[in-house]
């Protein structure tokens, strides 16, 4: 087995990889750590929670240790929580040092944002509309990545889909061309492939294929009802479940779903937050500091959500949709079970989503196990649902106006 002493990274590096309680490297680690020290543009596919965001944080502190100017390293993040969570582990993997990074995300100061790119910090982890919005804003700022050494696509096949396409194209068509290209994702897609054609010869790619597409730690689960009840299941299984359970998060759709549900649940007298696109980032980060610090035990979010938060002793997933498609699965499910950890997910069947199951089940290679429920008291839990689902929709068409401003949202 492979240690991180024999990886070639720098006693400081490995002195707080030791100070973080890490004893051995993971698989993706053991691989491409080495290949991104020889200066090989990467492509990683692991499964979520394998250790991603240390098998390219840690090599550029290395190198930028070696030799720190900024900007050196820009990382792409799909979405804004993500961004600031591969922040900060940069923070705890350059502790000691004085690298600096910084996080430029939309709904935040742009001016403020600004005059941080123009100080050049070591690294810049941002999402693509934000960064794009200031690469137009400046050619000033441009200049400051003429030296960028890394560029790492986080999420490689969310990035690369269409819906960040434009933006991405302007990004790297201002970028250097000489520089290290690192991808990573949890699922391989076509574009992911067609980039690796582009990257060239010399990339090096990895993808854990001896094991399962999805967890094997996590117990996936299904429960099935009829669409017009799905609530009150929804209900019974926080109810049931949440006993033994010290943190869960609730996976819906859209974002009104979102917000109706974790109003729904706070109407029952049960502790829940909601995160999506329509709120102001500041509600957002503190949602998620809740969570993650056990003051709010329930998180209902949308799939901004879904895709490489590490959230400590998230041991319940629930699906209150079923996922798109089985990607959509795999990235939701992994909020559950990260790294040695376990977990269980619960997905909702009803009657119309029997064929997107079948076919989630047949690309994972993995069959759910219906959740047995206690006996369910239909009638008294009928009322005590539908009473609140009333209340709360009364407060959502408020005028407030919150209905309007999260119908115009999806994610
Ligand atoms: P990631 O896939 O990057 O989101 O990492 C998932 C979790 O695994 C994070 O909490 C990391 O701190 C942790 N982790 C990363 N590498 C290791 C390792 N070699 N040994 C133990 N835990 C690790």
């Amino acid at each position: 087995m492979t240690t991180f002493n024999e990886l070639g990274l720098s006693t400081s590096v490995l002195h707080n990889i030791a100070r973080l309680g890490l004893h051995t490297p993971s698989a993706i680690q053991a691989a491409c750590i080495p290949a991104i020290l020889s200066h090989k543009d990467v492509i990683g596919i692991a499964k979520t929670g394998s250790g991603k965001t240390a098998t390219f944080a840690l090599p550029i502190v290395h190198k930028l240790l070696e030799d720190p100017f900024g900007i050196f390293a820009l990382c792409l993040s799909p979405t804004r929580e993500l961004a600031h969570q591969i922040a900060e582990q940069f923070m705890v993997f350059s502790a000691g040092t004085n690298l600096r990074c910084d996080v430029i995300i939309g709904g935040e100061d742009l001016i403020g944002q600004s005059n941080l790119l123009l100080q050049r910090p070591h690294i810049i982890v941002a999402t693509p509309g934000r960064l794009l919005e200031h690469f137009m804003f400046s050619a000033d700022i441009v200049k400051c990545f003429e030296k960028l050494q890394y560029l790492v696509l986080d999420e490689a096949d969310r990035l690369l889909d269409v819906s960040f396409e434009a933006e991405l194209r302007y990004i790297l068509s201002n970028l250097p061309r000489l520089r290290q290209t690192l991808l990573f994702s949890a699922t391989v897609t076509q574009s992911v492939t067609a980039l690796q054609s582009l990257l060239g010869k010399g990339t090096f790619y990895y993808e854990d294929v001896g094991t399962s597409k999805i967890v094997l730690r996590c117990e996936h689960l299904y429960a099935f009802m009829p669409e017009r009840i799905k609530d009150i299941y929804l209900i019974q299984i926080i109810r049931e479940l949440s006993v033994e359970t010290t943190r869960m998060v609730v996976f819906s759709s859209t974002v009104q779903k979102c917000e109706m549900l974790s109003q729904l649940l706070s109407a029952l007298g049960i502790r829940a937050s909601s995160l999506h696109s329509a709120k102001k980032q500041r509600d957002r980060c503190g949602t998620l500091s809740s969570f993650k610090n056990g003051s709010v035990k329930i998180l209902v979010a949308t799939d901004v959500a879904a895709r490489g938060l590490d959230i400590p002793d998230v041991e319940l997933v629930i699906n209150y949709d079923v996922p798109m498609d089985y990607r959509q699965y795999i990235h939701r499910v992994g909020r559950t079970a990260r790294f040695d950890k376990s977990g269980r997910a619960v997905t909702l069947v009803t009657q119309y989503d029997v064929t997107k199951i079948k076919s989630i089940e047949q690309n994972i290679g993995h069959q759910l196990r219906q959740l047995t429920l206690r006996e369910l008291h239909m009638k008294h839990l009928v009322s005590e649902v539908f009473a609140a689902r009333r209340l709360v929709k009364l407060r959502l068409a408020s005028p407030a106006g919150l209905n309007e401003k999260f119908r115009s949202k999806r994610r």
